[in-house]
């Protein structure tokens, strides 16, 4: 994966506990994965993420988009569940199934409503990836950085990183190394990191770090376009769901987010990275 670096190694695609390899496996024995999607008109990045979360490996992803969007996703979605959530209180009753272990909160979810179920889901101790509307309610209220406990993953974007941490987004800007950064604000909040780019950053807050230079096979630009960001976020929930660590996670995501894109090649849209996933794992094999 991109440059070795201190302290990283190399882990097995299958992950802990070889999920993919027990024949005779349940769906929930892949994990179930969680991702909150908004209301009416702005859920394609939460579907997108959560697509992303079952192609990548997740027995089961439910997305839970407001009560009124409920049609537009049914709509949209097949292989995925839904569960509408309305507010706090549906969020933490969803949560009282126990299968459930891992989270996606930001893509398409608006400010307000990320705000509002961020503490319900630090509380509840899942795996939990963190971005896009998640990461701006973050950045409006700092305090709130303490609810990234040691299982999530930040995917913030440049724009993103610099609002959550305005002096390491200037220090970036004034031209501080991209690994320094991300290594400091992964030890800061005590969780990874994954610093999006061409060469996207993630590092663990026990100082492990990876840099995905996209395997030094040439740069994908065609990647940079509408909900590629939200697919990432859907891999590394889908290989959490998994039970694959966090820091582990975040960098074969990104890996394979990376060689989504390669192997598609230009003209692609976000939704063509989930779909050229199995042909990418089928060469990985
Ligand atoms: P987002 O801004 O959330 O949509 O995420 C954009 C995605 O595109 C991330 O996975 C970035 O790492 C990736 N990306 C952004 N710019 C480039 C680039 N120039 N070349 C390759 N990938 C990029
Ligand atoms: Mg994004």
């Amino acid at each position: 994966l991109g440059e070795a670096l201190e302290g990283w190694q190399v882990v097995q695609l299958t992950g802990p506990g070889g999920a993919q390899d027990k024949v005779q496996g349940h769906k929930y024995d892949h994990g179930h994965a969680l991702v909150f999607a908004g209301g009416v008109g702005r859920g394609g990045a939460g579907r997108l993420a959560a697509r992303s979360a079952l192609r990548i490996g997740a027995g089961a992803v439910t997305l839970a988009p407001t009560p009124g969007a409920l049609q537009e996703n049914a709509a949209a979605l097949d292989a995925v569940m839904l569960r509408a959530v309305a507010g706090v209180e549906a969020a933490e009753a969803l949560l009282e199934d126990s299968r459930l272990n891992a989270l996606c909160l930001g893509p398409g979810c608006g400010v307000a409503r990320a705000a509002e179920i961020l503490p319900v889901l630090a509380r509840s101790g899942r795996a939990l990836v963190l971005d896009a509307d998640a990461l701006t309610a973050l950045a409006e209220e700092p305090a709130r950085l303490g609810d990234a406990g040691p299982r999530s993953v930040l995917t913030p974007h440049p724009g993103e990183f610099a609002r959550l941490f305005p002096d390491l987004g200037e220090a970036l800007k004034a031209g501080r190394s991209k690994l320094e950064v991300t290594r400091e604000a992964a030890a800061r909040i005590g969780a990874v990191v994954l610093l999006k780019g061409p060469d996207t950053v993630i590092a663990a807050p026990d100082g492990r770090a990876a840099i995905n230079d996209a395997g030094g096979q040439g740069a994908v630009p065609w990647l940079a376009t509408a909900g590629a960001g939200d697919v990432l976020a859907g891999f590394v929930t889908g290989l959490l769901a998994r039970g694959w660590p966090p820091f582990e996670a975040a960098a074969h995501a990104t890996w394979l987010h990376t060689a989504c894109a390669r192997s598609f090649g230009p003209g692609l849209i976000a939704e063509d990275l989930a779909e050229e996933l199995p042909k990418v794992l089928r060469r990985l094999a």
